[in-house]
Parts: C-alpha cells; sequence; structure tokens
C-alpha cells in the first residue's frame, strides 16, 4: 500500500480553514487504497481528528528531550498524545533555516520511535549537483548507524522542494535504486510533485510520495492519491 504524506508546513493561518482543509481531503480519499498522513502544524493536532482508518495525523518536527527547559520546543510525547502517528524529521526546511544537523535528527528520530511514532526522515541534496550518491549515502549511513529499526525515508532534492520543478522520474529512479541497495526500508519521493507526475514516482519504484503545498488543496491532493493507484 502506497503511503502519501502531506507537509501542510506553516499553513494555514486559522484552526477554521484547517478543520475545512483537513475535512475535504477526508471526504475526498475514504476508500481509497492508500496510508494518508497529514502532517499540519502542531497547534491544529488537537483539533484534527481523522475519523476514517486510512487517514492518520503526523507532525513536522519534535525536540528529542523528554521534557524540561527548552523553550519553545515540543516533545514527541505531546504530539502522540494528540493523535500523531508519525514525524517527519530533517525536512530541507529545518535544514536551511534552523541548521538541523544529522546529529540532531538522529537523536529526534530515537525518540520518536521510542514513543512507538513513525518517522519520515528527509534526506537529499542540499545543491543541484551532477551525482549526489556519495553525499546521500553518507547522509543516510549515518542516521542509521546502530538503529535497530530502520525509519521511513524520503528522497526530496532541496532543489525540487517548493519550486514547481520536480526531480525527473528517471534521474529519481536512478537515486532510488541506488538507495535501496543499503536501505531495506520504504523511500518516498517529495519534491514539487503535481497530479501528472505523481504516478510516475511510483511506477519507478518509490513506496509513495511527500508532497508540500498541494496538500493543502484538497482536489489536486486527492488527485496525486488517486493517479498512483
Ligand atoms: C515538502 O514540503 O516536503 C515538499 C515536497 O514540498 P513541495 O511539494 O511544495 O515541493
Amino acid at each position: 500500500m502506497i503511503l502519501v504524506v502531506g507537509n501542510w508546513k506553516m499553513n494555514p493561518n486559522s484552526p477554521n480553514k484547517a478543520k475545512e482543509i483537513f475535512e475535504k481531503i477526508e471526504s475526498k480519499v475514504k476508500n481509497l487504497k492508500s496510508e494518508i498522513v497529514i502532517c499540519p502544524p502542531f497547534l491544529y493536532l488537537p483539533i484534527l481528528k481523522p475519523k476514517i482508518k486510512n487517514l492518520k495525523l503526523g507532525a513536522q518536527n519534535i525536540f528529542w528531550e523528554e521534557k524540561g527547559a527548552f523553550t519553545g520546543e515540543i516533545s514527541a510525547k505531546m504530539i502522540k498524545s494528540f493523535g500523531a502517528k508519525y514525524v517527519i524529521l530533517g525536512h530541507v526546511e529545518r535544514k536551511k533555516y534552523f541548521s538541523e544537523k544529522i546529529w540532531m535528527i538522529k537523536k529526534k528520530m530515537e525518540t520518536a520511535q521510542k514513543e512507538n511514532l513513525k518517522p519520515i526522515i528527509c534526506i537529499g541534496e542540499m545543491k543541484k549537483i551532477k551525482d549526489p550518491k556519495k553525499i546521500l549515502k553518507k547522509e543516510a549511513i549515518a542516521l542509521i548507524e546502530k538503529t535497530k529499526k530502520l525509519p521511513i525515508f524520503a528522497y526530496e532534492p532541496c532543489w525540487a522542494v517548493g519550486s514547481k520543478r520536480p526531480c525527473p522520474p528517471k534521474r529519481a529512479k536512478e537515486i532510488l535504486d541506488f538507495l535501496k541497495k543499503f536501505l531495506k526500508t520504504k523511500i518516498l519521493y517529495g519534491g514539487s510533485v503535481n497530479p501528472k507526475i505523481a504516478k510516475d514516482y511510483i511506477k519507478a519504484g518509490f513506496d509513495g510520495l511527500l508532497v508540500g503545498s498541494l496538500s493543502l488543496n484538497p482536489d489536486q491532493f486527492s488527485k496525486i492519491i488517486k493517479s498512483c493507484l
């Protein structure tokens, strides 16, 4: 079953709008044979209540400590108590704007796993380079070293995220085939996915998709999902 994750980033601006979008998505995806995860801003987790089995909640980040003097942070236990089952970690925007490093992402991943949350770990080259395989391998291996349980990964080349320039599926497949040699786990593709191109990543062998801006548009998001089935 494919996994489609919607990253709402810091949107929308009001709880009513968040509920409206969520309910529209829910009505469009019920009975679809795929696991769908919506990752809204933390504040909306308590007001979004999935009513169907194939729709789950996730968060966009957590802190690695359980509790304490960490101003502005949110713990794994907190998101779990509001229904989150998944958490996106190491998103390119966290690396870019908050200087997240691999060691931090690894600690967050371990904390998430301890709480039985499913981490979705983003990896991807930070610049457009000819062959990012070596960089990706180094990043992925550092993340999974001494880890008992492999997380879900999302391959998100930073130049494709939010750019409306998705990575050509043929190139993404080359990367996927390489990653699959040492990552025996689910790998998603993310970066400007739209309804026209979505199925090409599934055909290429990806286990699902990580969708940013279009996951806030119920029509487009459900089209993306349906096109992959
Ligand atoms: C993302 O936020 O992970 C993402 C892939 O964004 P977009 O689909 O907008 O490129």
